[in-house]
């Protein structure tokens, strides 16, 4: 446990990775900023040093406010992790363009906003650390994720060019890609069909034992190791996952 614990912006606080970040942290006596859109679920943690905001990552401002609130309480933003995503699955040639544009606007410009917000400070200090959720989907193919990919693809590559921006700043900015872990992820995609498959593959190569707890505590990792030390990239899978 770090001595001197400094403020921490979780996105996407109320379910999967987010809410069990949350909880981790929260033993450790972090002071957070948990953000979604589902107030309740983050106030029903009922975390110490915690404030919650309802903030769709997608209004700026919004998100920004909502920051700078919690600056004024606990001081600079130490960590942010830009977590909240929407996975919706489909065929390219038949999918409505409006779920492509729910993705690109959440999973790319809910990071950038995120982290805009919290760099020039960052800069100023000589410290931080931005960490953003891509995907397994952020560096390779899969069947029905083509504009996930083009989501997930997104954020490694602005977070590679992020990362660059601000290494001489000292500010560290990494990438957790996980593969297939069971939250309310995939509950959202509007195919049926697809959600069985993908639900069919997970089972048939026993893909089902990493847990969001197993992917928060290594986030937690990440950040806790000296503020030298860059794990820049992290894929992280179930061992039985094929691909
Ligand atoms: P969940 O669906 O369980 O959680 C997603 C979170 O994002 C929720 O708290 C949701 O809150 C929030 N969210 C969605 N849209 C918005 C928005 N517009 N504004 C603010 N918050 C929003 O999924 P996971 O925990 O699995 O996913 C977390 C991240 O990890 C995502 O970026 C996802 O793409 C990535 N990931 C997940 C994998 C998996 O297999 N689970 C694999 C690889 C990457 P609310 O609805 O209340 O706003």
């Amino acid at each position: 446990m770090k001595t001197n614990n400094k403020l921490i912006v979780i996105t996407g606080a109320s379910s999967g990775f987010g809410l069990e970040l949350a909880k981790e942290f929260a033993k450790d006596g972090y002071p957070l900023l948990l953000l979604a859109r589902r107030i309740e679920k983050m106030e029903a943690l009922n975390l110490p040093n915690t404030l919650c905001k309802k903030v769709d990552v997608t209004n700026k401002e919004a998100f920004e406010k909502a920051i700078r609130e919690a600056e004024a309480v606990y001081g600079k933003t130490d960590l942010i992790v830009n977590n909240a995503g929407v996975m919706l699955l489909g065929d390219l040639a038949t999918q409505n363009p409006a779920e492509w544009k729910t993705m690109l606007d959440v999973n790319v410009m809910g990071v950038m906003h995120g982290m805009q917000i919290v760099m020039n400070d960052m800069k100023e200090r000589n410290h931080g650390t931005i960490i953003n959720l891509s995907s397994i989907a952020g560096v390779q193919p899969f069947e029905n994720h083509a504009a996930y990919c083009a989501s997930k693809y997104g954020v490694t590559g602005l977070t590679r060019v992020a990362r660059g921006e601000m290494s001489p700043f000292n500010v560290r900015v990494l990438s957790i890609m996980p593969g297939a872990v069971n939250t309310e992820l995939l509950g959202h995609t509007t195919d049926q069909e697809i959600i069985d498959n993908y639900n069919t593959w997970k089972s048939a190569v026993g893909a089902v034992n990493i847990t969001a707890n197993d992917v928060a505590k290594t986030i937690k990792y990440a950040y806790e190791l000296p503020q030298a030390v860059s794990l820049r990239e992290i894929i992280i899978t179930d061992t039985k996952q094929d691909s």
